[in-house]
């Protein structure tokens, strides 16, 4: 019990992240230090990393080709950090790959276009119902896209999958699968999920955008059947937020075929009846690289090592516990996640009874300085199931102009989050549950500054 109050009042982490005491205006004119709650959109960055990006910017230089000083230094970091993703998440040294990316949603657009030249008579990609659009839509024009299903929690059907890898025999090509619900949280069992996509001839791939920055990831050894085959993340996500991520998978998968984004560096050779494209990872980073985005990518990782994904995954889950527990108790809150059934990262998708979500989110914002999310998140079909909407009552709303959209509110923690910032949240949602006539009619009506309408 000591140890929990006295824990409670210094998170160690804080100090380690830029912009956590920032002041900023509410509407009646005073300042309050900035809440952010919206950290599965973006995260700050770390101090650590702003200072290595500073202090390698005086060497900052060209990669490979350049024979100065510096493009050696330069070149030295930027191939030496592929070895720092796959030690991070547990890669194979040999056989696996490290392709530098702008983010998540370009390296499952990159795996896509280069599966698709490698269907071997597997047209199907079992995806789910519970992704992010950056893992649905880019596999729709190129597959045969089917979506496992989810239970009415929300939780992944294991089942499901079992009977469409089955339904389909052996024309999967790949399970795709996020790590971990940017809307409800959930983690999923991705290797139970790669088990049985192994049994059944098919690949995985993991959407790591909401995994990787939060718990520890373990590809597992190549040739294993729980060995993740493909991972994506986004180092924006993980207090790096300067344009970088990753797709890491099988050398052999990005050998043959055409590469996804086309120009110089890709490229071995060039005549005008030939191109020898270069060998991966090259071959599929073509033009000059963000440098600077990856040396933020290295930093966090040896920032979040010596932390311990461990530890960080413990923190973040008492602040979740914390906060859903008191969530509870203030009137009119609907949760569209259950923490106690599914391991769950610190998100928390709600609403309140009565407030619209794009209102309740102002309102927070304006009234309380704290920042969250509100809508489908990207995640469209899954929230549509999880407030109860068929495909044809979207259309609907969708075809007439006087619709008014349905949404989720979302809080996600990061690290650096604060109990007593929740308890001010959660004083402020009592207050708005007390007083949800006046806060409702004050932002509905009389600014009209918010566009409630379309606001997915
Ligand atoms: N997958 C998931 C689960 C996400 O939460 C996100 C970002 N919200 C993405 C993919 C896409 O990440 P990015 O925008 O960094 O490409």
């Amino acid at each position: 019990m000591l140890n929990n109050i006295r824990y409670r009042n210094m998170n160690p982490y804080r100090n380690l992240v830029a912009g956590v005491d920032t002041r900023i205006p509410l509407d009646n004119g005073s300042y309050t230090t900035a809440i952010n709650f919206d950290n599965a959109a973006t995260t700050p960055p770390f101090l650590s990393v702003i200072k290595d990006v500073d202090s390698f910017i005086p060497w900052y230089s060209s990669i490979h080709r350049g024979k100065g000083y510096k493009s050696v230094v330069s070149t030295n970091l930027y191939e030496e950090g592929r070895q720092i993703i796959k030690d991070f998440v547990k890669a194979d040294s040999d056989n696996d790959t490290v392709v530098y990316t702008k983010n998540a949603t370009e390296s499952i657009n990159i795996l896509a276009y280069i599966l698709s030249q490698q269907k071997n008579g597997k047209d199907v990609v079992l995806s789910t119902w519970m992704e992010h659009a950056a893992n649905d839509l880019p596999w729709r024009d190129k597959f045969t896209v089917d979506y496992i299903e989810t239970d009415e929690f929300g939780r992944l059907s294991m089942d499901d999958l079992e009977s469409k890898l089955k339904k389909y025999k052996n024309r999967v090509r790949l399970v795709t699968v996020t790590g971990a619900s940017n809307v409800t949280g959930y983690i999923n069992d991705v290797y139970a999920i790669a088990s049985l996509a192994h049994r059944h001839g098919a690949e995985i791939h993991v959407d790591g955008a909401q995994l990787v920055p939060h718990l520890p990831v373990d590809m597992k050894p190549f040739g294993t059947v729980s060995h993740i085959d493909y991972l994506s993340f986004s180092a924006h996500k993980m207090y790096a937020p300067y344009g970088s991520g990753s797709l890491i998978g099988p050398k052999s998968s990005f050998e043959n075929g055409l590469p996804y984004c086309q120009g110089g560096s890709a490229i071995a050779l060039v005549t005008h009846n030939k191109i020898w494209w270069e060998e991966p990872p090259h071959k599929d980073e073509a033009s000059t690289p963000n440098l600077l985005g990856i040396i933020a990518l290295i930093s966090t990782i040896k920032t979040l090592t010596s932390l311990g994904m461990d530890n960080i995954f413990r923190h973040e889950k008492s602040l979740l516990y914390y906060a859903y527990e008191k969530m509870k108790t203030v009137p009119g809150i609907t949760f569209y996640s259950h923490p106690e059934i599914q391991e769950t990262i610190g998100v928390i998708p709600f609403n309140m009874e009565g407030v619209h979500h794009s209102l309740m989110s102002a309102i927070l914002s304006y009234e309380a300085g704290i920042a969250v999310r509100n809508g489908f998140f990207c995640a469209h079909p899954y929230c549509e199931r999880l407030l109860g909407y068929s495909a044809q009552d979207m259309e609907d709303m969708m075809r007439d102009p006087k619709s008014i959209f349905p949404g989720i509110v979302r809080a996600s923690f990061g690290i650096y989050n604060e109990f007593s910032e929740i308890d001010r949240f959660i004083a402020f949602l009592n207050q708005v549950a007390l007083n949800k006539k006046y806060y409702v009619d004050k932002y509905s009506n009389s600014r009209g500054r918010y566009n409630i309408k379309n606001e997915v």
